[in-house]
């Protein structure tokens, strides 16, 4: 696992479990793939969140039977955020974890196997496409590639010894145990202003520290942050160092413009500073662009004929769960005319889209 891709501590959904908001039953999740040799299937999707999982729906609909290899965080960015309040068809919002429990949930009703595994390895060489992952070999006749993106760090060597002792990139998992106690939380985008607006609901003082003086976030974002008694608001400072021996103590800030620098006492340190797309395993098969994201060559098509790409891990411009699902659906529906161009699948009765 990359270091900029952990700061979750061992959070996790229990995929197999149908709650009582979820009217979907969840299929049983398929066999661990056994050492008898390598899994095969039509549609190979690599990554679980909204582009993922709605690949996955998409593709198992027209009758392909995909299997997903969900990755270290199944679900993906959403299952570590809070409310999401602009996901279509939830006027009350709904908390990320559980809208993406309901994707997998639909994707395994129409019988998509998903495995909790992470892709280490490809060969896009030839048909069938190879994966490896947690030691199995997984072939499909075309792949999608919808791995995401992950939560980047400041690469402070005090914020690496104190991550999981006051220091996470996820307020969800960690907010609960910084009841009545100050944290910061580092970052100007939309992120770090909804982990500032949701650790208000435990932290006595939420202290959001930028670098600049003008937010990136969104207006309406900038105005509840600024508006909220709990958050106070430090332009125009980075962090220098993160404080404390066992846990957090406090962070050491410096004044961008003066360069002067000064000790924030508080408990916790939350970083919401943006994204690196989890591209690894495509190294030499696939291209990026100059932000490390991959390139699309034509609609969801990579220059890989039979590899298709979809969501944050090539998408820097909108990043959304619906432009994201979006792409799920247009790789699936690419991949399906793809594959019954070239005669792998027979044109499925039961297509559906
Ligand atoms: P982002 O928009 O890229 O913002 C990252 C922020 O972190 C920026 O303010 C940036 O500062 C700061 N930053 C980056 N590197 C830094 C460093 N080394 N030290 C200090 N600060 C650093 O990322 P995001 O907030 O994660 O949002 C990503 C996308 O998701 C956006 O399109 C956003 O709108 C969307 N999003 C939407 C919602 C929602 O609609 N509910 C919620 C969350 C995210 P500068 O501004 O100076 O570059």
């Amino acid at each position: 696992m990359p270091d900029t891709t952990s700061p979750f501590g061992g959070f996790a959904i229990d995929f197999g479990a149908a709650g009582d908001a979820a009217p979907l039953a969840a299929v049983p999740l398929a066999p661990t793939p056994a050492a008898d040799g390598p899994l095969e299937t039509s549609v190979l999707i690599l990554g679980s969140g909204p582009a993922g999982l709605t690949a996955a729906i998409y593709a198992a609909r027209a009758g392909l039977a995909p299997i997903v290899l969900a990755g270290y965080q199944p679900g993906g960015q959403l299952t570590i955020t809070t409310d999401v309040e602009n996901y279509p068809g939830f006027p009350e919002g709904i908390q990320g974890p559980e809208l993406m429990l309901r994707f997998r949930q639909q994707a395994e009703r129409f019988g998509a196997r998903v495995f909790d595994v992470e892709a280490d390895r490809v060969d896009f060489s030839n048909r069938p496409f190879r994966a490896w992952a947690g030691g199995a070999e997984y072939r499909g006749q075309a792949v999608i590639v919808a791995t995401g993106a992950s939560a980047i760090w400041l690469g402070l060597p005090s914020e690496e010894r104190l991550r999981g002792h006051g220091v996470s990139a996820c307020a969800t998992c960690d907010g609960f145990f910084f009841r009545d106690k100050a944290v910061a939380v580092v970052g100007g985008g939309d992120t770090a202003i909804e982990e500032a607006l949701y650790l208000t609901r435990f932290a006595s003082k939420v202290h959001l520290l930028h670098r600049r003086d003008e937010f990136r976030a969104s207006k309406i974002m900038q105005v509840r942050a600024e508006s909220h008694p709990g958050i106070e608001i430090h332009r125009s400072v980075t962090v220098d160092e993160v404080l404390g021996e066992e846990s957090v103590t406090g962070v050491r800030l410096r004044d961008v413009k003066t360069g002067t620098t000064s000790d924030l006492p508080v408990d916790g340190f939350f970083l919401a500073i943006g994204h690196r797309p989890n591209t690894a395993p495509f190294e030499g098969w696939l291209a990026r662009d100059e932000k490390g994201y991959l390139v699309v060559a034509h609609e969801t098509h990579s220059a890989i004929e039979g590899i298709f790409i979809a969501g944050d891990v090539h998408d820097h411009r909108y990043r959304q769960a619906i432009t994201a699902a979006g792409d799920g659906c247009r790789a699936a529906i690419d991949a399906e005319r793809w594959l019954e161009e070239h005669g792998a699948v027979e044109t499925p009765a039961a297509a559906a889209w």
